[in-house]
């Protein structure tokens, strides 16, 4: 679908994945992706039917421009490459995080137990023995031949694209603003109906909450019509959609304010009372349970950082209450 002179939508599929697809943007003129899909054939090939109905190859593509470094976002470049040598942009801290996620990758299980533990989880620790062999993985990092900076502005035959560094779902995560034409390319940081996941690991040092919350403010009053997202549809009111996300986390934080003044002191345990859009905690699987109580972490450190909560360590569990 085009949606700007010269800029088309391709919906790249995503197998296993309610979200259903990846948007990856194609600028005509210089060759250019934004984003591009899982790793998958089945990807590849749909990537490959949409772009030869623009009349282009994939051998003919001259660079991918990367909004972050999530699977369904870079997973294709790798198959990309087996055709010809795309150049790949990205945010400068993409190329630390990716040594970074390789380093904790090593001792992924074991992190893990740990972080569970941590997390208030203990009792899920047998389960999750049962998938120790899953957890190792030997992932080799993906080259990068560009990195872009907060404000640099990329000219592609004659579209300039500003980059907005925006940390938050991820700490390399970057929009994409045709200050011209009033386009946001906006990734994962502004979708339109889901609000997209926050999390941190235990292992990690970052407030990605408040983050979050900045990079949201910080587009909220960007002069743009027309918003690109990388899932669901594309959509028009920017600053009417970051409202609703920062009342959203408003929302969440009293949440975990309120388990906390009623005694819940874990992550797990405070997860557990949180009113969840998916589905309610109860009938949540472990894995979706991990994912609820890392999104829950992200709120309890944000709250921490700000002196509203405080933390502790007892038998190698996290305990937060209200100071
Ligand atoms: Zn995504």
């Amino acid at each position: 679908m085009q949606v700007a002179d010269g800029v088309y939508q391709f919906k790249v599929p995503m197998k296993h994945n309610p979200l259903g697809f990846t948007y990856s943007y194609f600028l005509k003129e210089s060759k250019t992706l934004i984003d591009t899909g899982i790793p998958d054939w089945g990807s590849f090939n749909a990537l490959e039917r949409q772009l030869s109905e623009q009349g282009t190859r994939i051998k003919d593509l001259e660079r991918v421009i990367i909004t972050h470094m999530h699977n369904d976002h870079v997973g294709l470049i790798e198959y990309i490459r087996q055709s010809v040598d795309v150049e790949t942009i990205a945010h400068r801290i993409a190329e630390e995080r990716q040594l970074e996620q390789i380093r904790v990758y090593k001792d992924m299980y074991k992190n893990t137990s740990e972080e569970l533990q941590l997390m208030g989880g203990g009792s899920f620790q047998q389960f999750l023995s049962r998938f120790e062999h899953a957890f190792i993985e030997d992932s080799e990092p993906l080259r990068l031949d560009k990195l872009l900076e907060d404000g640099d502005t990329i000219d592609l035959s004659g579209v300039k694209l500003k980059v907005i560094w925006t940390p938050g779902h991820a700490a390399e995560h970057i929009c994409l603003h045709d200050t011209d034409r009033r386009i946001l390319f906006s990734g994962d940081h502004v979708l339109p109906k889901i609000t997209s996941h926050v999390s941190l690991h235990t292992w990690e040092n970052r407030d990605p909450l408040r983050d979050y919350l900045n990079s949201l403010n910080k587009v909220k009053d960007l002069p743009v019509d027309l918003i690109l997202p990388g899932h669901e549809t594309n959509f028009t009111d920017l600053r009417g959609r970051v409202t609703q996300l920062l009342a959203h986390h408003e929302a969440r934080l009293t949440e975990v304010k309120e388990a906390l003044n009623s005694g819940k002191s874990t992550i797990f345990d405070v997860a557990g009372t949180i009113h969840w859009d998916s589905r309610p905690w109860r009938l949540m699987d472990f894995w979706t349970k991990r994912m609820a109580a890392a999104e829950t972490y992200a709120h309890l450190v944000y709250l921490r950082n700000k002196g509203e909560v405080k933390e502790t360590i007892k038998e190698n569990t996290l305990h937060y209450s209200l100071s």
